[in-house]
């Protein structure tokens, strides 16, 4: 009943929301192409549209699809949160932190309409797991169809005045090209902007910081998810598995053919802190469970194996040895979730929704990878050494 008023007040917000939208996300001009060409993005779920189908899923599941709004942009745009489930294991997924990294969205959309059916098979995953979604966490990059949020430093330094004789932090874009205009729309990428302690106050001497060293939760986007990530840990003490949605470029698979791959799949964002690489992350040691986000990803790579020999199976691991603490996948990672990240080939701006459809399913067949070994509980008797014979990518360093 709650969660029926909240909604209704919801659809007067989303359709503010969508006259202040800006009206040039529909289309953007690729860069590099040798004739300029136009990729249109309208076939994705944009940022007022997201907010009628959620209320439309959550009505339609009769209440077993939960719409909450977790929190809001710096842009003022609604961060929705989706909660189906009743089971323990909490499966915490995020799409769109890359506003032009589309897929992952309706994906997420198509699993909770089918987790808000009477299927039996959605009941008995509904009483094994628990099901957040922060579907396009990131609204006001998704609207601009590009890569940061739209936050300039000053507002920054503003809210941590703590701040203001620091520079700014390294993630902060202010260029203009043919694609992206940051000089006069400046913002973050906020998939640096994550820490894994969770309760860090931004200092000054932890600026303008470096890919190898932690974010501040400076952006609302990610205080955002860093909130629910905390409000999960009280409810449930753990929150299981972590799962990050993005795309990136078009590259091609393994075995020298000349078939794209479908997305990159990895579990590894930080070194272990057990090891020597780690000790920066030493007091996290504990927590850390490389071997479960490696079962994980095997899952994932597994279920798309099974769909035999389509553009579906073209799945490759992204490239690994990474050293991210800012990702929101490093920081959860290093508090004790399984961690999952999905590269889908080709961002908006060279692929705009060419097979859209084809990506968007099977985002989905490899989230149902995992969503379905959680709920049998195979997941946990697969050899994690298996993900090392996963295949690199073809053309990657
Ligand atoms: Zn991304």
């Amino acid at each position: 009943m709650k969660s029926r008023k909240i909604i209704s007040t919801l659809g007067v917000a989303v359709l503010s929301a969508s006259i202040a939208a800006p009206t040039f996300a529909a289309n953007e001009t690729s860069p590099g192409t040798p004739i300029q060409q136009t990729y249109s993005v309208s076939g994705f779920t944009d940022h007022a549209e997201l907010g009628k189908k959620l209320e439309q899923i959550a009505s339609d599941s009769q209440g077993k699809v939960k719409l909450d709004v977790a929190g809001y942009s710096n842009r003022n745009r609604e961060i929705y949160k989706a909660t189906v489930g009743t089971g323990d294991k909490v499966v915490l997924i995020q799409s769109e932190i890359h506003g032009n990294e589309k897929t992952g969205t309706d994906a997420i959309l198509n699993i909770l309409k089918f987790l808000g059916t009477n299927s039996p098979e959605a009941e008995k995953i509904r009483k094994e797991i628990t099901l957040v979604a922060l579907p396009k966490m990131n609204p006001d990059a998704a609207e601009l169809n590009r890569r940061g949020n739209d936050m300039a430093w000053a507002e920054v330094v503003e809210q941590f005045p703590q701040l203001a004789g620091a520079s700014a932090s390294w993630n902060y874009y202010t260029y203009k090209n043919e694609s992206f205009d940051y000089e006069s729309k400046p913002g973050f990428d906020v998939n640096r902007d994550f820490n894994p302690d969770l309760n860090y106050i931004p200092q000054a001497k932890d600026f303008p910081g470096k890919s190898s060293t932690p974010g501040w939760f400076i952006t609302p986007e990610s205080q955002t998810t860093r909130d629910v990530y905390k409000s999960l840990l009280k409810q449930y003490g753990k929150v299981e598995i972590f799962v990050d949605l993005h795309h990136q470029a078009p590259y091609y698979e393994v075995d020298g053919t000349d078939d794209l791959v479908t997305y990159s799949i990895s579990a590894q964002f930080v070194p272990d802190p057990s090891s020597p690489s780690g000790q920066d992350y030493a007091k996290y040691a504990e927590n850390y469970n490389y071997d479960f986000s490696r079962q994980l990803n095997v899952a994932v790579y597994n279920a798309m194996k099974e769909q035999g020999n389509s553009p579906y199976g073209n799945i490759s691991l992204y490239p690994q040895n990474q050293n991210l603490p800012g990702t929101a996948l490093g920081a959860f990672a290093l508090n004790g979730s399984g961690t999952v990240l999905f590269e889908v080939r080709g961002q908006t701006q060279s692929f705009g929704q060419k097979k859209k459809g084809m990506l968007i399913k099977a985002v989905e067949r490899g989230l149902y990878g995992i969503i379905d070994a959680v709920t049998d509980g195979s997941v946990y008797k697969i050899n994690p050494e298996r993900y090392e014979s996963i295949p690199l990518t073809e053309g990657r360093q």
